[in-house]
């Protein structure tokens, strides 16, 4: 027997309409890339993603179902893009503007955007791939001058779009199942591969990450969005900060640790989200520069790649914020788990805290994590046993766009991650690696992960990346590259295996070091270990 409650399609109009009556007078403050700062509020936001789809109907000529990209920063425009496009029963595809050329105009192909909407300051990198672009009828140009000059054909400024559209839209309706959004997989493994967010994923997503346990975000607060709009739908935060009634910050391009230690005092943020890299180096820059003021920020979130322990401590015992880890992927839209302590760790020593806090962290309700062996049995949840991360939810991938990509899940249908991880009794999962990172030395595995974070608890390391490399006795070994704190600065091999031997055994510690000026990082800013492989294959890492 069915409920007898209503059908109410949960979809992005409902955040739109919701944010704009309860907190209409919220902010959303957008600093830009030439240093001018905007600012409006969530009942502008609602009047221009009205005239925007006025805009997108009758003059581009979109209809439900049609993929729109964008390619650009995080800004006020971009979240119109966001609701404006959804709205109408388009896609909005967010392309990551740290692609290759070559990657960029395959997933523009391969999801046939009829529109893009691009920053005046990208338009270079649209203009070189341009030609060989075989759906795009129109590009609208996002904050560019009047005498603004380019080689795209078909082009519009976007205040000119909007300009003397109509604030008064009526939202067609819309089923929660539809797609929404669209963004593609960084593609560190291959092609890129589209994964289609629907209107019901995107707002349990989003309602579900603004709780307390989770991401804890309110009316209370000012959130400062450094996750790419172009990532993942900026991990959800566009949708989250209208339903919690926070205001948005956004920094455009300025995420050099300088520029955002700037917006972060200016704009007395106190929450933020953003990879480990950007809050490293926030972290440096404000060890070497203190603050004048004490900064509002109480917690930053990050997720991409694994939050060392030395960050969490520092930021805490330096600056008093707190770090907090998530883990996603962009197939689960993203967040999968978040880490947060439980007063029944209250007991716990520092340290004993500090090792469940440098954990991915627990499910949110909505999804559900297994490990599998390699075997093919279902792992232990005793934080030792380690094996295939799986995953399935309510904001989970269930198929790739126009790929099928079987590999991708189980015949149960869980969603296979290729992360190698452990979950504990009480549901803590812990990444100890990629499948395609792992090493195996002497038929033992060493997790890079680990390593990496341990090295980069030493006072003289700003970062650390640790691969495998061919051994002729033991198969593989781990090699570390280093990037020093100061250049200046000497460290020994032998300082470091003495420094790593406090937490691993022999056989685990990299004999192999070597220091470079930058760990090469991917799109989205993580390190790039298949760059670092080849440069080592290549000789080209001494
Ligand atoms: P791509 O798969 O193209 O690298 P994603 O952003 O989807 O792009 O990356 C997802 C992967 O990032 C996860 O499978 C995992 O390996 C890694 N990852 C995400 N969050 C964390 C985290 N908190 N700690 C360690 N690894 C993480």
């Amino acid at each position: 027997m069915e409920g007898l409650i209503m059908n109410y399609p949960l979809t992005t109009n409902t955040i739109l309409e919701f944010g704009n009556s309860v907190y209409h007078h919220k902010k959303i403050i957008t600093h830009l890339p030439d240093g001018t700062r905007h600012e409006y509020r969530f009942g502008d936001l609602y009047k221009r993603c009205k005239k925007l789809a006025n805009a997108l109907t009758q003059k581009l000529g979109i209809t439900k179902g049609d993929i729109v990209g964008t390619f650009a920063w995080n800004h006020a425009p971009h979240v119109e893009l966001y609701y404006g496009i959804s709205g109408i029963g388009a896609i909005c595809h967010t392309i990551n503007i740290r692609l290759s050329s070559q990657q960029t105009e395959f997933v523009i192909n391969n999801s046939e955007d009829k529109v893009i909407f691009v920053d005046a300051t990208l338009v270079p990198l649209v203009e070189k791939i341009a030609s060989k672009l075989e759906t795009v009828t129109c590009f609208v140009l996002i904050n560019a001058p009047s005498n603004f000059k380019t080689t795209l054909l078909n082009t519009i400024h976007y205040e000119d779009l909007l300009a003397n559209e109509s604030e008064e839209f009526e939202w067609p309706a819309l089923n929660e199942k539809d797609a929404c959004g669209m963004c593609y997989t960084s593609g560190t493994t291959g092609l890129p591969k589209g994964v289609l967010y629907s209107h019901r994923s995107t707002y349990l997503h989003a309602s579900t990450i603004l709780s307390p346990n989770a991401g804890n975000y309110s009316n209370q607060d000012t959130v400062l969005l450094v996750v790419p709009q172009f990532h993942v739908m900026a991990w959800g935060f566009p949708y989250l900060c209208l339903l919690s009634g926070s205001n948005m910050v956004l920094p455009s391009s300025n995420l050099q640790p300088e520029s955002i230690i700037k917006i972060l005092i200016e704009e007395k943020v106190n929450k933020a989200n953003g990879v480990p890299t950007i809050w490293l180096g926030v972290y440096h820059e404000m060890k070497k520069n203190p603050p004048r003021e004490k900064l509002a920020l109480e917690e930053y979130i990050v997720g991409g790649s694994a939050l060392p322990k030395s960050l969490i401590e520092g930021f805490e015992k330096d600056f008093g914020i707190k770090g907090v880890q998530a883990w996603g992927m962009t197939e689960t839209s993203p967040l999968g788990t978040v880490c947060r302590l439980q007063p029944k760790h209250a007991h716990l020593s520092d340290n004993e805290k500090l090792n469940i806090r440098a954990k991915q962290g627990i499910a949110f309700p909505g999804v559900e994590l297994r490990i599998m062996t390699d075997e093919g049995t279902l792992a232990p949840t005793d934080g030792n046993a380690m094996g295939e991360l799986q995953i399935k939810g309510a904001w989970v991938v269930n198929s790739y766009f126009k790929t099928n990509n079987l590999d991708s899940f189980t015949e149960d249908g869980w969603f296979k991650t290729g992360d190698v991880s452990t979950i504990d009794a009480d549901g803590y999962m812990e990444i100890k690696d990629r499948t395609k990172d792992l090493i195996k030395s002497g038929g033992e595995w060493i997790s890079s992960v680990a390593l990496e974070s341990a090295l980069m608890a030493h006072p003289k390391i700003k970062e650390a990346a640790v691969i495998a490399i061919p051994d002729e006795k033991w198969v593989e070994k781990p090699l570390a590259s280093i990037v020093l704190v100061n250049d200046e600065d000497k460290i020994s091999d032998e300082e470091l295996i003495e420094f790593l031997s406090r937490d691993f055994v022999k056989y685990q510690i990299p004999r192999d070091y070597v220091f470079i000026n930058e760990v090469p990082k991917t799109s989205v800013g993580k390190f790039d270990k298949k760059e670092i492989r080849r440069l080592f294959a290549e000789g080209k890492l001494i």
